[in-house]
């Protein structure tokens, strides 16, 4: 069997997310030099910058810098609806799944949801469950798209998809937020262009702390009126930041630097996924689309197994059920790093279960 080098066993290959990514030299000077300001007083102009940049790339208005993805998503849906509304979303949406009940908590919305394969939703999935006006039903006002769906496997919507979904919202008066925590992976994979965007969208929450490397912070993009009454927001939910210029200056580096390098990262996550379908103890991969490969364990196995024969060879991944094993390709993974893991899982003789 083939033996894992040392080096390679004591600097861990981390494919458990892509936000484990840490600033490289270049991010970290850009950090180091950023002109910085109070931004609760609107005087960072690194901050300022930031949102701006982004909200040109996007075609939208304004922006708004926050901590984290969580943040913009929970900040754009409190804009966007009145206690007793209804959000409706995919069951795999990570606005419902992984934001700790958020939705119920700050906006005390119900939350109706859909089924669409690997997570894209439809117009036809959507409008039968798009409540009626009649007293004893929430109002629907928020329909939610994540691009690509991390729980589905990076999947992706193309612009395409998105618009007649648009047109549904429109007719029945209801806000569309994306969650395009890894949009920057879903427009190198679909060849659409960020500035399209804009118009489809009434928010658009964009992470630079995940495959553009960035180690804090997200960006919340919408018209100026959405983004004047998120800011007040994010002060109620205690996320107007200071000096954040030296967080932004990250985020404007990783714009600048990691938007073009995405491309390989999703040639890396094809090369896992070749290997695993081939491997015995996998049962299915789900297709590949941009950087994220999950699959499901065969039934011989046990997941826990897999992965600790990973680990044994200096491999990291992460589970998204009992049975899927989650691997996600980001900027700290190198070709020998995706080699040594190819080989690793040709090679792999997990426990079996009987
Ligand atoms: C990571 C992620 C977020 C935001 O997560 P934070 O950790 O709060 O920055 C939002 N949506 C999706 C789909 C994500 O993968």
């Amino acid at each position: 069997m083939y033996s894992t080098p040392k080096d390679i066993l004591q600097m861990k290959t981390d494919f458990r997310s892509d936000t484990v990514t840490v600033p490289t030299p270049g991010m970290l000077a850009a950090m180091m030099s950023a002109k910085v300001g109070d931004d609760v007083y609107g005087e960072d102009e690194t901050v300022a910058e930031l949102e701006a940049k982004l909200s040109r790339t996007f075609n939208m208005e304004a922006g708004l810098f926050c901590p984290s993805g969580t943040m913009t998503n929970q900040i754009a849906i409190k804009c966007f609806t009145q206690p007793m509304d209804e959000v409706i979303c995919d069951q795999t949406a990570h606005v419902y799944r992984y934001e700790g009940g958020g939705i119920a908590y700050h906006s005390m919305a119900s939350v109706r949801l859909l089924h669409g394969p690997r997570g894209i939703l439809t117009p036809e999935l959507i409008a039968p469950e798009i409540n009626a006006d009649d007293i004893h039903y929430p109002s629907s006002t928020l329909v939610v798209l994540e691009n690509t769906v991390n729980k589905g496997g990076g999947a992706c919507y193309t612009l395409d998809q998105i618009a007649p979904i648009r047109e549904l919202c429109k007719r029945h008066g209801l806000k569309l937020h994306l969650d395009g925590a890894r949009i920057f992976n879903a427009l190198t994979a679909t060849g659409d262009m960020a500035h399209n965007y804009g118009q489809y969208f009434d928010g658009i929450s964009v992470c630079l702390s995940k495959g553009l490397g960035a180690p804090v912070g997200s960006v919340l993009l919408g018209s100026k009126e959405t983004i004047q009454k998120a800011r007040k927001i994010r002060k109620a939910f205690g996320g107007g930041m200071r000096q954040a210029g030296f967080l932004a200056a990250a985020g404007i580096y990783a714009l600048d630097h990691h938007v073009q390098r995405l491309a390989q990262d999703h040639q890396h996550a094809v090369l896992l996924a070749d290997a695993l379908q081939a491997a015995d103890y996998v049962e299915d991969v789900m297709p590949v689309e941009s950087n994220i490969v999950i699959f499901k364990v065969a039934k011989e196995y046990s997941t826990a197994a897999v992965i600790s024969s990973l680990d044994d060879h200096g491999i990291l991944c992460g589970t998204t059920g009992p049975y899927t094993i989650r691997f996600v390709t980001h900027l700290n993974i190198t070709e020998d790093m995706v080699a040594h893991a190819v080989r690793t899982i040709n090679n792999l003789k997990p426990f079996r279960n009987s």
